[in-house]
């Protein structure tokens, strides 16, 4: 009988590789910053929350390892920065982690502001894509890469505030594009749509349904407990570290769902 062998997993999965985090200093990317330094990769923390985000790279041991950025994702120069930091202090550019956002408008479409939906659209969908073609430009001469972006449930069904959802909707569709066009240089796109995860944009959100009372008919979970339908950042994280990695070497042009199956009962979704 043939034996079978499997390689013994490297602790260190990210080891030698380096990320982009956009988003980096609070919630889900100051975790996967966290992940990712955890794994032995070099990163950049690429936020507009510049106190926290330095915090955060002093923490994690400085220059050597994490470096802080302010890079407000809807202005096309910073993004570049971003992406060209990764080159002139650590060599390259092996994952960009499109994770930044903001909850943008809530309450009925007719009174939405246009200059709030512009600026939800500025930072949700246009920032996004000027992370994937900005890391696509280092990474097509180093013929490999993982790009990954934050979706969301939110990307599925028509729950969430209206320029939010509709803006996580296209995620994927730019994904799906971007992958056919990508593969060819072994770059690999995919987007997680994270379910409700304990983070600082729920005080905001929560914030903005108490100054609106009409958000609830957006949110109509909102007026019973929706913490046994939470989970902790690491959850994304977690799925964030699997994409970026060599262990997920031929999935691209997909999304991974992280939301402990919420999404499959509607009536359970906010
Ligand atoms: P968060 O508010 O903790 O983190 C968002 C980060 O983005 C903050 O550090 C903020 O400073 C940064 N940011 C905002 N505008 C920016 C800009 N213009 N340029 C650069 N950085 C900017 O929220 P989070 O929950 O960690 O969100 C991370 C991602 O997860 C987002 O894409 C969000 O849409 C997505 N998501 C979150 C949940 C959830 O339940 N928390 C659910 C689904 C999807």
């Amino acid at each position: 009988m043939a034996t079978i062998t499997k390689a013994i997993p490297a602790a260190l999965r990210l080891q030698g590789k380096v990320a982009v985090i956009t988003g980096g200093a609070s919630g889900i990317g100051q975790e996967t910053v966290k992940t990712f330094v955890a794994h032995g990769a070099k990163v950049i923390i690429a936020d507009i929350q510049d106190a926290a985000g330095e915090k955060l790279a002093r923490e994690l041991g400085g220059p050597d390892t994490a470096r802080f950025i302010h890079c407000d994702v809807s202005r096309e120069e910073h993004v570049a920065a971003a992406v060209d930091l990764s080159v002139s202090a650590y060599g390259g550019l092996n994952v960009m982690f499109n994770n930044a956002a903001v909850t943008g408008p809530v309450g009925p479409l007719d009174q939405i502001p246009m200059a709030d939906f512009d600026r939800a659209y500025g930072i949700l969908l246009k920032g996004a894509f000027m992370g994937v073609k900005h890391a696509a430009r280092v990474m097509k001469p180093m013929q490999s890469g993982s790009i990954i972006t934050t979706a969301s449930v939110s990307a599925h069904i028509g729950s969430g505030p209206m320029a939010y959802t509709t803006f996580k909707h296209a995620l994927l569709g730019m994904t799906r594009s971007a992958a056919f066009e990508l593969r060819d240089s072994n770059i690999r796109i995919n987007t997680i749509s994270p379910g409700m995860i304990w983070t600082p944009m729920w005080n905001q959100l929560s914030q903005a349904a108490l100054n609106k009372v009409q958000t609830l008919s957006f949110f109509p979970a909102m007026k019973t407990s929706v913490s046994h339908q939470m989970a902790g950042p690491d959850c994304i994280a977690n799925a964030a570290l699997f994409l970026a990695s060599d262990d997920s070497s031929f999935v691209s042009g997909e999304d991974l769902v992280v939301d402990g199956s919420h999404m499959l009962h509607p009536e359970d979704i906010i």
